[in-house]
């Protein structure tokens, strides 16, 4: 993308009402809008970011077996009423009627519009086991929205649900799970620790929610520091197989890590004092198992190898994918702006033309663009006829992991400069060199 054709629209001054650096920067980058409280446009910058870690998510999903399909925004109030939740719910709960006076509502979640699908379609253990899941937009009327996308009304969420003929097989699932949440995050260049959670209005037995530390997190934290020793890294997981599953999980919920909900004084205080930690965290996802507390009020049964017609098991299991981006922020900047992991990058690297109009200097610029492009990478050419300090200081605000700065003093001596955004080091390289250097 060449800058001059693009749509940045950066801002120089720190937006008053954003408290927090994720929120102000998102803003200053132009990356989103604010359309009403809590509810964003996604400008171009934004939404590529957006869709990067989409990618990554189904790219998990998919490979732990999960199967990605697409539920609408708006749900009938009917399936709700079966349940039981529509009226549980509370203010949360975006209600709608439509021109017919039906009661519809903005799902803040899918377990009922799921489990219907399922009970019409799957009537036999043999079609199990299932997980199905979405990336859909979200709604929940929050009582204090803030914190840009953190804390939204409309967010876009990953929410899977697996249905399971035994406790065991969903346990199963629930494990599964944990484990294709560890990679998303360990890919996005997140740590995010599965701490013990409180079910809250989707309800169950076992829960964990996914904490990334960070000061300006809602949650308190409690933790043995040990837990954040603890990596998955590159070894390779069988989804399928239970052990493998159950073993990892085990691996990263043995040590004390509690949100203040469960959080167990006796239980934190038998930790070495110098392991303690009480912190905040970012929820940025929760997976829970809760048996048959959809399917048997809303009749969603299986029949077993004995011919009985039994309650599917099932859990739910969401993402925070609108949310990440601001955990992901206040995880990666400093005072110039944005440092993004290169797992998540809109754009692998900018180039900065120094000279914008010098034959050489353009030359040379598009002789790089195109070289990144044919190595399958996504540049983001600055070619505006601006001040070199502007053009720096919104590749530092953007965050790109790489920039290449192209200039006719260094083209003299066949060289450009490659400067890496997080550890601010430059160095002076044949054009070739600089390129074979970006992954
Ligand atoms: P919170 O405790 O922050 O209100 P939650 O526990 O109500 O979140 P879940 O029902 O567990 O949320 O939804 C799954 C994921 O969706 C959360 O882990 C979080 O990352 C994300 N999420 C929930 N509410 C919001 C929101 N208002 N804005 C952005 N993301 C959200
Ligand atoms: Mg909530
Ligand atoms: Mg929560
Ligand atoms: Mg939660």
């Amino acid at each position: 993308m060449r800058l001059s054709r693009y749509f940045l629209p950066v801002l120089k001054e720190t937006p008053a009402d954003a408290q927090i650096a994720s929120h102000r920067l998102m803003l200053r980058a132009g990356m989103i809008r604010q359309a009403s409280a809590g509810i964003y446009s996604w400008l171009p910058l934004g939404y590529k970011v957006l869709r990067r870690l989409e990618q990554i998510v189904h790219e998990e999903q998919q490979r732990a077996g999960h199967i990605p399909m697409l539920m609408p925004t708006l749900q009938s109030a009917d399936l709700w009423r079966e349940s039981g939740r529509y009226d549980d719910y509370g203010e949360e709960m975006l209600r709608i009627t439509d021109r017919h006076n039906r009661d519809m509502l903005y799902g803040p979640t899918n377990e009922e519009l799921i489990t219907d699908i399922f009970r019409s379609y799957v009537s036999s253990y043999k079609s199990l086991p299932l997980t199905l899941y979405h990336i859909q937009w979200k709604f929940r009327d929050e009582i204090r929205p803030r914190f840009g996308v953190m804390r939204g009304r409309e967010f876009l969420m990953k929410d899977g649900y697996n249905f399971d003929l035994t406790k065991e097989d969903a346990l199963h699932a629930y494990n599964r799970h944990l484990v294709s949440y560890l990679r998303t995050y360990e890919r996005m260049g997140l740590q995010a620790i599965p701490m013990r959670a409180d079910s809250g209005p989707i309800g169950g037995d076992d829960t964990h929610e996914f904490l990334v530390l960070a000061e300006t997190g809602e949650s308190e934290v409690f933790y043995d520091s040990a837990v954040t020793d603890i990596k998955l890294g590159s070894r390779d997981i069988d989804y399928d197989s239970v052990d493998q599953c159950k073993a990892v999980m085990e691996e990263f919920t043995a040590l004390y890590a509690r949100t203040d909900e469960t959080h167990d004084e006796a239980a934190f205080n038998a930790i070495s004092e110098d392991r303690r930690r009480v912190a905040r965290g970012i929820e940025v996802g929760q997976i829970f198992y809760f048996g048959t507390k959809y399917s048997e009020p809303m009749g969603a049964t299986v029949v077993n190898d004995k011919g009985e017609q039994v309650p599917v098991h099932m859990g739910s299991h969401g993402i925070g994918v609108s949310r990440l981006i601001g955990a992901l922020i206040e995880a990666n900047h400093d005072d110039n702006g944005i440092i993004w992991p290169e797992g998540v990058t809109p754009y692998h690297c900018g180039i900065v033309n120094l000279k914008q109009g010098d034959a050489e200097a353009d030359a040379a610029c598009d002789g790089l663009y195109k070289a990144l492009t044919d190595a399958g990478l996504d540049p983001l050419y600055d070619d505006r006829d601006e001040r070199a300090g502007a053009k720096f200081a919104t590749m530092d605000l953007i965050g790109l992991p790489w920039r290449i700065t192209v200039g006719p003093r260094g083209l003299k001596n066949g060289v450009v400069e490659l400067t890496s955004r997080r550890t601010g080091e430059s160095e002076e390289l044949s054009p070739e060199i600089a390129v074979s250097r970006i992954k």
